[in-house]
């Protein structure tokens, strides 16, 4: 019998969320409304942080915090160039310039310890990626933003459970954003969720998120009085609608119960890892983290295979994802920063090898021991004639 293909990053859902859709859809209010107002509630109650403001994508709500706090030509943000482009892309989007500095070779993490060499008179903010789901050091980065008066700014689009230190990812920093995103451990198709205990700063991106508009829609259309809104602020069209949030409501509900089953998964694969020595698994748990498994990736030892072994997966049925291809390394960031090859080592060394597996409650345990099993003997058999670059 033909196996199924086993897509990468395949979203789960269940009858709840399509119920809620279907309700939503009859209500009559399918833009931004009281499901998104709830869906901030609880969300903002998970995340343990005072305010939430839901967003059509992480990407969007990064471009917001960094806004609302200011960030403009020619100033710098420090972040690294081991992540999705658009963590950069929004720095550039603000005018300013994103500065890069290398990661840690085993955690993928910013090299904290390199972050203070980077910091100049122009410097306004440090953008930590909780790479995988492993939160960064954030004492450590939040003690380096007050000596030098500077924002941070997490992008979580990997961390919806992560904890640092007993403290929650979102609870942490200035701003921390999350993404929804199809493949992320929670989605609404699209969408992203920004969290912050300053009151003044979740205004601020509220409004800039609803075209810089004095109410949002549903304030505007709901109530009974008849009230003139006005543009404070050339604002964006950023927000979710309650389409979206039907579905974060009960994605959210079950992300305690996912989160089970990607520990499995991780474990099965560990397992059928072990011994394995042209593969490095990933490093798991720092002692007083919680690591929100988002991401299964093995790196491949010898980098000149890399190519041949998703290739020879996807022969075999299974999609996996490279995560990520280094920021600095993409076209427009080589010619308008003049960056190349060797800038970062350890970020290069991580983007060349590296492959992440299908993981999540989307998958059984037989997919997953399917793929584990496939990869063991696709490097097994792998035959240097057989080499893509
Ligand atoms: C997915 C992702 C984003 C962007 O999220 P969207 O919701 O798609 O905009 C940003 N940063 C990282 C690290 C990501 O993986």
């Amino acid at each position: 019998m033909k196996k199924k293909f086993i897509v990468f990053g395949k979203p789960y859902s269940n009858q709840e969320e399509i119920e809620e859709v279907v309700k939503t859809l009859k209500s009559g209010w399918w833009g931004t409304g009281p499901k998104t107002e709830l869906f901030e509630k609880k969300f903002a109650a998970y995340a343990k942080a005072k305010y939430a403001v839901a967003v059509s994508s992480c990407t969007a709500g990064l471009h917001l915090a960094l806004l609302s706090l200011g960030i403009k030509q020619g100033d710098e943000v420090i972040t690294t160039p081991l992540t999705f482009v658009a963590t950069a892309n929004v720095i550039i989007h603000c005018g300013a310039t994103p500065v890069f500095v290398d990661v840690d070779r085993q955690t993928g993490l910013i090299n904290v310890e390199e972050i203070e060499k980077k910091i100049t008179k122009k410097t306004k903010a440090i953008m930590p990626v909780h790479l995988y789901g492993r939160p960064c050091d954030m004492d450590k980065i939040k003690a380096l933003a007050k000596k030098y008066k500077l924002f941070v700014i997490e992008d979580a689009a990997h961390a919806i459970e992560s904890v640092y230190e007993q403290k929650k990812v979102g609870s942490i920093g200035d701003i921390t954003v999350f993404s929804f995103y199809v493949t992320k451990n929670m989605t609404t198709g699209e969408g992203g969720m920004i969290t912050t205990n300053n009151k003044k700063l979740a205004e601020r991106m509220r409004i800039l998120s609803l075209h810089g508009l004095s109410r949002d829609a549903y304030k505007r259309y709901s109530t009974r009085l008849f009230s003139l809104y006005e543009c404070l602020m050339p604002g964006f069209k950023y927000n979710m609608t309650d389409l979206q949030s039907s579905l974060g409501l009960h994605q959210l509900k079950r992300i305690k119960k996912n989160a089970s089953i990607r520990k499995k998964q991780w474990n099965k694969y560990d397992q059928l890892f072990t011994d394995n020595d042209s593969i490095e698994i990933p490093y798991l748990e720092d002692p007083n983290t919680y690591h929100a498994r988002h991401l299964y990736t093995v790196l491949i030892k010898n980098k000149s295979l890399r190519n041949t072994v998703i290739q020879q997966l996807l022969d075999h049925g299974v999609g996996t994802g490279v995560h990520f291809m280094p920021v600095h390394l993409h076209g427009f960031y080589r010619k308008t920063y003049g960056y190349k090859k060797s800038d970062f080592p350890n970020t290069e060394y991580i983007g060349s090898r590296t492959i992440s597996l299908p993981l999540g409650p989307s998958y059984t345990m037989d997919e997953i021991k399917y793929v584990g099993k496939t990869l063991t003997n696709i490097l097994k058999n792998i035959k240097p004639s057989s080499f893509r670059t």
